[in-house]
C-alpha cells in the first residue's frame, strides 16, 4: 500500500466525534475531535461529520472514509437504526448521506465494537491472530467477533451482541429489557452495583479510596481497594471474575477463537483481573479447548474504533 493512499477514520460517539486522517502506512497525519452537544437532528450531525473529514483531509484525495457508529448499524447499507442518544437517531442513511455529501468518495459504516475488535485484530493486541474475539468491558460489555480472517457481521450486521447473552435468567434487569445478560456481572457498572449492594453491611475501604480521591464509586475503586487486602473488594472482584470467565468459556465453545482481547476500562486492572481470568476461564471450558487460546489486554487505546474505522479500508 503506497503511502499517499489516504483513508479517514471517524468515531461517533454519543457526545463526541473523532475523526483522522491516515496514510497508507497506518500513520495519522492530521485529526480533530468536536462535541455533538450542538446538533438537533440526525442531518446535522451528518454535516458535522463531512465538515470534519474535509478540514482533516486537507485537500488530499480520499480512498475511502470508514466510520464507526454507536448502537445497531446495517453495515451492508451503511444505515444507522437506532439506539444512541443521538438526536433523531433512527434508520440515518448515514453511506448514502456522506457519500453524496463528499462527492462520491466511498464510505464504510459499522457498529463501534466492530470497528473496535477490527481495530485490536489489524493493528492491536490481534496480530497474528486468524480467529480472534474482542471483548470490551466498560459501562457495558461491546463485542466483536474475527473468524477466518473475516469480521462476522451476521444476516442484519448485527452478529456479536456477547454482552446481552443471558448468564441468569433471574439476574438483574438490563438496558435492554432482559435479566441476568453478562454485562450485568461483568461490566465496570456491574461491579460497581455489585460493591454498592454490599457496601450496605459497612466494613470497607472503597468508600474511603473513592472518597479521598474526590469521586463516586466505580470500578476502578474496587479493584484498588482489592489491592490493598480489603476482603469486601475481593469478594466483588472475585465475583465477576467468575462471570467473566463464564461468558468467555461460552464464547469459546461458540467461536473456537485462539485470541481473546479484552478492552474497556476494566481491563486497565492487569494484574488483579487477567491471571485469576485465564486460570478460570480455562476450568470451565471443554477439555479440548484448553491451551487453544489465549486471553490478551487490548493494545490500542481510545484510538481504537477511528483505527479500525479506518483500518476497513487499509487492509
Ligand atoms: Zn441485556
Amino acid at each position: 500500500m503506497s503511502n499517499d493512499n489516504y483513508v479517514v477514520g471517524v468515531d461517533l460517539g454519543g457526545t463526541k466525534i473523532a475523526a483522522a486522517i491516515f496514510d497508507g502506512a497506518g500513520t495519522v497525519l492530521n485529526r480533530e475531535r468536536i462535541d455533538t452537544a450542538d446538533a438537533s437532528t440526525a442531518r446535522e450531525v451528518v454535516q458535522s461529520m463531512v465538515s470534519m473529514i474535509e478540514r482533516v483531509s486537507g485537500g488530499r484525495k480520499l480512498s475511502g472514509v470508514g466510520l464507526a457508529s454507536p448502537g445497531a448499524v446495517d453495515s451492508r447499507e451503511g444505515i444507522a437504526l437506532n439506539g444512541t442518544n443521538l438526536p433523531e437517531w433512527n434508520n440515518v442513511p448515514l453511506k448514502q448521506w456522506m457519500e453524496a455529501d463528499l462527492g462520491g468518495v466511498q464510505v464504510q459504516v459499522v457498529n463501534d465494537a466492530n470497528a473496535a475488535a477490527w481495530g485490536e485484530y489489524v493493528r492491536g493486541a490481534g496480530i497474528g491472530s486468524q480467529n480472534m474475539v474482542y471483548v470490551t468491558l466498560s459501562t457495558g460489555i461491546g463485542a466483536g467477533v474475527i473468524l477466518d480472517g473475516k469480521l462476522l457481521l451476521g444476516s442484519k450486521s448485527f452478529a456479536g451482541e456477547l454482552g446481552h447473552t443471558i448468564i441468569h435468567p433471574e439476574g438483574e434487569l438490563c438496558n435492554c429489557g432482559n435479566r441476568g445478560c453478562w454485562e450485568t456481572f461483568s461490566s465496570g457498572t456491574a461491579i460497581r452495583n455489585e460493591a454498592l449492594r454490599r457496601l450496605e453491611g459497612g466494613g470497607s475501604a472503597i468508600e474511603e479510596i473513592a472518597a479521598m480521591a474526590g469521586e463516586e464509586i466505580s470500578s476502578r475503586h474496587v479493584f484498588e481497594a482489592a489491592s490493598q487486602g480489603d476482603a469486601l473488594a475481593a469478594e466483588v472482584i472475585d465475583r465477576m471474575i467468575r462471570y467473566t470467565a463464564i461468558g468467555l468459556a461460552n464464547v469459546v465453545h461458540t467461536f473456537n477463537p485462539d485470541r481473546i482481547v479484552i478492552g474497556g476500562g476494566v481491563s486497565k486492572a492487569g494484574d488483579l483481573l487477567f491471571p485469576k481470568l485465564r486460570e478460570e476461564t480455562a476450568r470451565f471450558v471443554m477439555a479440548p479447548y484448553r491451551n487453544t487460546f489465549e486471553i490478551v489486554p487490548a493494545g490500542l487505546n481510545d484510538d481504537v474504533g477511528l483505527i479500525g474505522a479506518a483500518s476497513l479500508f487499509n487492509v
